[in-house]
């Protein structure tokens, strides 16, 4: 069969990928060599897509309550119940949320639908929590959400400056992009409080303390203006500059009093200041450290502001570059799916309102923004949203303060989830679930974060009942009444709809636009090769999309920085990890990506261990005001002291703790309305269970194990618990499928080992200690799918001598530290290239690479 040209499922950076499919539901995955994005390479979760498109826990039939139905009696129940919603409480008693995994075409519909014919523009999407700050800035300093960077900058720049951003694991083939360009010469800033592997790569790193971005750059700027490196022409051709702008910036922006309020020494200030100042080629690229801040569109336009000041922007290599987390968030802000735009880059002015309402030939409009996510929620839990309808995106997991989400969808009368994942959290609300496409079955086009617009195609026939999220819309609009508005037979209507849309009475004022896309017939459509809308400098002339014609600087202060409180004396930040996906609905399938990182993770700095009585591996109860959760602790000396990090993945259904989302306070960015995620003060403490060990089975559990910790671990022909509690073994040796036992015990450390086999196969294991030692799980997994038992089962080891590999560091290839660090020595390996040659490892993904050179780094070092 041929290779289907498609684009990834996950992040921003929207590599092309080429498909073959090999059976049913099977795939081979490469990268696509033709694709602007990634030019064939693909990260770790790209490579392992294939792992994915079984069926396994698939939601393949509308559900109502707990009973499968019809798509007849579900989408009428839908629209019925809006319908109702709307007659007695109005539209404004509505709301959707969703999500930047949708295609540009469903979010289309969605968008009209709400703001077109239901009337109000309480639609608002998880892109709310992830890049809502840069769209605000955006829009503040060029009149137009417009991300003027591509990814041909980076190959151009000699400085890039990463601004809370761990490139290397969030956005791995860019991070190539960027290694490859350092390689031949430019430097590499990274501005970070965590020493990540992003930073231990960088010629410089800043680990500012959280939230002093305002003051870094307003002293570059500062700075700049003293290096005489202000663009002083493009300033005054270009840009609006406020009365008394140079003034204020004066005050407090010395290089000592920055690094006091950075928390950075003065020699390490200087030389960021002196590399920003001398490279006119530089691009600052910026991401959710920036974005996720109660004062994020502050952070994002004091970046801008050193762009435009510098007159860096629309040049090679010369551009502020917000990259995206989602694989559609661009596509999403395109359509207007945020509540606080309208409809193709357009706001709620009154001439654009009668545009898109002209245009859509709709019977109403909505009359001003909607309720943001955060706003949205706390709307549904006071119980003036009546209605909400959740497409393709688990909040009851990522929003802040998710137990206060928990009660909101609790509490609400009707509530519809569209997904693929049939046991979602935020699922468990809902009044009816609706069967979705996946990744792999669906049809559209997505906008990666330099703007390049790319097809994602159907691999699979549709399974079960599954329809794509364009369709399920469009029948409850037409149920609702309005069937010729949302006639649409295929995606390529309504992308030929949003093409005009974009171009309809755009006298050029608006930059976003489709010209030559709306006229392409199905075939057209059908063959789409990936295309960059606004060109490679949008801003070469140095027109900005305001009345003007001009940029602005935004005055920018920095907000005071409170010390730690009695009460919570850390600071609690939060991010991916480099193998998982948000809530693991998709890579938590696959067992080679829980292999980088297994469990839940807090991250803590030795010092702060030493003092609070945390041992690396054993468990700490992170606690906030708004809740707490048990995570594994590891002590690692790249955290800043008093701050510790947790990752964002696991839910209530893969984790009895490591839930962040219960976490963080719902304070949001009073412009953006995006959530402060990355500041959030918390106190941790040991956590000490009476016994810890692991439970192996071959098939899933319905529910968690009953005890005080439980945490899922994806492996092969079956699943593993990661266990620890305080009472006793009974109700979890319950778990334990039926078959022959065989059991040992050693009282003196309170260890017990059963091992259960069928068949003559282990079909389940429970390992439990006191104060013993645990075997590694490595060997024990594989016995899942070996022939025959091994006479060691419960040893936990194969008969004779076992290698040692460590922890993997290469997931492709299965390569361990131990192995990795086992050849540096004895071959003397100087690189990463060197690795490669030697043992494979890096030369697949290459996400591993930034963990080889560490490896290295350190060797060297032990060596020296
Ligand atoms: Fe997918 Fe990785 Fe590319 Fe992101 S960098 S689009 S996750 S392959």
């Amino acid at each position: 069969m041929d290779a289907i040209r498609t684009t990834c499922a996950y992040c921003g950076v929207g590599c092309g990928i080429s498909a073959t499919v090999t059976g049913k539901r099977t795939v081979e995955i490469a990268g696509d060599p033709d694709h602007p994005a990634n030019r064939g390479r693909l990260c770790s979760k790209g490579t392992h897509l294939g792992e994915t498109v079984e069926l396994e826990g698939r939601l393949l039939h509308p559900i109502i309550g707990k009973k499968r139905a019809s798509w007849d009696r579900a989408l009428d129940l839908v629209a019925k119940r809006f319908k109702e919603t709307i007659s007695r409480h109005g539209p404004n008693s509505v709301a959707f949320y969703v999500s930047g995994q949708l295609l540009t075409e469903d979010y289309y519909v969605a968008n009209k639908l709400m703001k077109g014919f239901i009337g109000t523009a309480n639609i608002d999407t998880n892109s709310r929590l992830c890049m809502s700050s840069a769209v605000a800035g955006h829009m503040r300093a060029f009149g137009e959400d417009i991300v003027p960077a591509t990814y041909n900058d980076l190959d151009a720049a000699d400085l890039i400056v990463l601004v809370g951003s761990n490139t290397a694991w969030c956005h791995p083939v860019v991070y190539q992009r960027i290694r490859a360009r350092c390689e031949a010469g430019a430097k590499l800033v990274v501005i970070d409080p965590r020493r990540t592997e992003t930073a231990e790569e960088a010629d410089l790193h800043l680990a500012i303390r959280p939230g002093s971005d305002v003051a870094l750059m307003t002293g570059l700027l500062q700075h700049c203006r003293e290096a005489g490196v202000v663009d002083e022409a493009y300033l005054t051709a270009h840009v609006a500059v406020p009365t008394d702008f140079w003034n204020q910036l004066g005050e407090g922006n010395d290089l000592w009093s920055v690094a006091r309020t950075c928390d950075v020494s003065v020699a390490d200030l200087r030389r960021f200041y002196e590399l920003f100042a001398a490279n006119p080629r530089t691009v600052t690229m910026f991401s959710q450290g920036i974005n996720q801040s109660t004062a994020g569109t502050d952070q994002v336009n004091a970046i801008l502001n050193l762009h435009l000041a510098t007159g860096r922007i629309g040049k090679p290599g010369a551009a502020p570059f917000s990259i995206t987390g989602q694989p559609n968030a661009m596509g999403g802000r395109e359509v207007g799916g945020l509540a606080s735009t309208l409809a193709a880059h357009m706001d709620f002015a009154p001439d654009n309102r009668a545009r898109v309402q002209r245009f859509w030939a709709a019977p109403t409009i909505a009359e001003k923004p909607g309720l943001k996510a955060v706003d949205l929620f706390r709307a549904v839990g006071e119980g003036r949203i009546k209605a909400l309808w959740v497409m393709a995106t688990n909040p009851a997991v990522s929003m802040p303060d998710a137990n206060r989400v928990h009660e909101a969808l609790a509490a609400c009368p009707f509530v519809v989830v569209s997904d693929v994942i049939e046991q979602t959290d935020t699922g468990a609300f809902a009044h009816v679930r609706l069967p979705a496409a996946a990744w792999g079955e669906k049809d559209g086009t997505v906008t990666n974060s330099d703007r390049t617009i790319s097809r994602q195609r159907a691999l699979f026939p549709l399974p079960g009942e599954a329809m794509p999220d364009w369709w399920i819309i469009k029948e409850v609009a037409r149920r609702m009444g309005w069937k010729t508005a949302f006639a649409y037979d295929r995606p390529a209507d309504i992308w030929r709809e949003h093409c005009r849309l974009s171009t309809y009475d755009n006298d050029g004022s608006r930059i976003f636009a489709l010209p030559g896309a709306a006229q392409g017939g199905n075939a057209a459509y059908d063959a789409m090769i990936p295309f960059r809308w606004g060109g490679e400098q949008i801003f070469a002339d140095g027109n900005y999309p305001t009345d003007d014609g001009r940029a602005r600087l935004v005055p920018v202060t920095q907000k005071p920085l409170a010390d730690p409180l009695e009460k919570w004396p850390m600071t609690l930040n939060s991010g991916r990890y480099r193998d998982q996906w948000h809530t693991m609905t998709r890579t938590g399938l696959a067992p080679k990506l829980a292999r980088h990182r297994a469990e839940p993770l807090v991250e803590v700095h030795p010092d702060d261990g030493l003092r609070l009585g945390l041992v690396d591996g054993s468990l700490a109860r992170v606690e906030t005001p708004q809740g707490d959760s048990i995570f594994r602790v590891a002590i690692h000396d790249g955290q800043r002291r008093g701050e510790v990090f947790v990752p964002i993945h696991w839910t209530e259904r893969t984790s009895s703790g490591g839930r962040a989302g219960l976490l963080p306070r719902p304070l949001v960015d009073p412009v953006s309305g995006q959530p402060g995620f990355k500041r959030t003060p918390a106190k941790v403490e040991p956590v000490t269970p009476r016994w810890r060990g692991f439970l192996l089975l071959a098939n899933e559990l319905p529910d968690l194990p009953p005890c005080m910790w439980a945490t899922r671990v994806a492996v092969p022909s079956g699943v593993m618990w990661e266990l620890a509690g305080d009472g006793d073994l009974l109700a979890v040796e319950a778990l334990l499928p039926r078959g022959q036992r065989v059991e040992a015990d050693d009282r003196a450390r309170g260890t017990r080992r059963i091992a259960v086999i069928a068949n003559g196969r282990l079909t389940g294991a429970l390992f439990v200690t006191e104060t013993g030692e645990l075997p590694p799980r490595d060997w024990l997994i594989a016995q899942l799918s070996a022939p025959d038992v091994a006479p060691t089962l419960l040893a936990g080891r194969a008969p004779g001598v076992q290698a040692d590999h460590g922890a993997i560091i290469c997931v492709c290839f299965d390569i361990g530290v131990k192995t990795i660090v086992a050849a540096v020595r004895e071959r003397q390996l100087v690189d990463v290239a060197s690795i490669g040659a030697a043992l494979g490892a890096g030369t697949n993904c290459g996400s591993c690479r930034p963990a080889l050179a560490r490896i290295l780094a350190e060797e060297t070092s032990n060596a020296a």
